[in-house]
């Protein structure tokens, strides 16, 4: 087709394809092991397959309620309750999204007006910036401290200003693993406390934590989550990325905002896969096992790195393992990215497209829910390097 002339101005210019779709491409092309983009390579549980089905099949094929299905919010409900001793009203305080994705951009356009400032933390994960910017808001960046990417508390109270709306966290974090402890989650409440500061907590890996540290959610501090939306994924739990179902969860006022937007974004999201994941819920092991089943997944894939020139800090949490590639080559990133991808035959992400100035450490992050087999043979050819 030919293009009309001049009538674009991109809203968001410097936003290319995202890194994962490029990546998994790439690896497709090249017929390269994909550690690249986050999902994993196994499948789901069939009962929970067959659940979807059943419903299906009994006619759950037309529009669920806006908010989601009462009996999984109600599923919702009673699981904060049950891990963070916090109680969510099914009513006003919950709604079923489609996809993490989804509910951080919601959260984002219900609160951010023009001019407000944003803080997030780098490397961030891709989608939340563009979301900031479409508000015509504007993204306050501050570096996490390598090698364990902590949050430095006073470097956060220097940059907040009269315009700061929100700070966006994320534990456990993608793309470098670092979890948020007890005494953060005291910081950013003492921070937060005394102003109009909303928080959104991006915890889509919160049962992904390893070596006994305990998932700090915001909602487990009551000053934090009373200006706070927190964002859950089913994708990542149930390892069904593809099926992109998630949740937010925030206090009546914030909620309201939210669906106001939600309504017309999606209005509302898949019918039978919400029946499917309310029953499933009940099933409490499938969510409270993650953690051990991941924390053998990540060790495997570090314990056949080890005669590697690849170094580490191994994962607090998430499925991303983060290695550092100083000693094999001293290219970009994004560059020696795409030639482990070609000439090694596996595919990464490289760290440097989570920051908004590109900052190179020398990091790729590489993705570790995979079978046994597909972590041996990854790890066979970066050995070989
Ligand atoms: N969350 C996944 C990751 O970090 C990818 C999501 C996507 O492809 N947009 O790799």
């Amino acid at each position: 087709m030919p293009n009309f002339p001049n009538v674009i101005k991109s809203k968001l210019p410097k936003v290319g394809t995202t890194i994962f779709t490029i990546m998994s491409a790439l690896a497709n092309e090249h017929k390269a092991i994909n550690l690249s983009q986050g999902f994993p390579n196994f499948e789901t549980s069939p009962e929970l397959i067959s659940l979807v089905n059943k419903f299906m099949k009994k006619g759950f094929n037309q529009y669920a309620p806006m908010q989601g299905l009462l009996s999984l919010r109600e599923a919702i409900a009673e699981k904060m309750l049950g891990l963070y001793s916090v109680s969510y009203s099914p009513d006003t305080e919950i709604t079923i999204t489609a996809g993490g994705t989804q509910a951080i951009y919601t959260a984002i356009t219900a609160m951010v007006k023009e001019g407000d400032e944003v803080i997030i933390f780098e490397p961030a994960y891709d989608c939340y910036a563009p979301a900031i910017e479409l508000q015509g808001g504007i993204p306050v960046y501050i570096s996490l401290k390598s090698p364990d990417f902590h949050i430095d508390w006073e470097e956060v109270k220097r940059v907040i200003s009269q315009k700061t709306k929100m700070i966006i966290i994320n534990t456990p974090h993608n793309p470098t693993g670092a979890v948020m402890t007890a005494a953060d989650m005291k910081q950013l409440e003492k921070i937060t406390s005394n102003t109009d500061i909303v928080i959104l907590s991006d915890e889509v890996y919160e049962h992904i934590i390893f070596d006994g540290l305990k998932h700090e959610s915001v909602s487990k501090y009551p000053k934090l989550a009373e200006r706070s939306f927190v964002v859950y994924s089913f994708g990542k739990t149930y390892h069904t990325t593809g099926w992109k179902m998630g949740y937010c969860l925030a206090p009546a006022n914030l909620m309201t905002e939210f669906r106001r937007v939600h309504q017309f974004l999606v209005f509302c999201v898949n019918t039978p896969i919400q029946h499917a994941v309310a029953e499933y819920m009940k099933n409490k092991d499938e969510y409270l096992n993650l953690g051990a089943f991941y924390q053998e997944k990540r060790d495997r894939f570090i314990a056949l790195i080890k005669g590697s020139k690849f170094t580490y800090v191994p994962a607090s949490g998430s499925y991303f393992q983060l290695l550092d590639y100083s000693k094999i080559s001293k290219e970009k990133d994004t560059e020696y990215a795409i030639r482990l991808t070609k000439e090694n035959g596996v595919a990464s992400v490289p760290n440097s497209v989570f920051y908004h100035n590109r900052l190179d450490l020398h990091l790729l992050r590489f993705c570790f829910a995979k079978t046994d087999e597909t972590l041996e043979q990854a790890a066979e050819k970066l050995c070989a390097i």
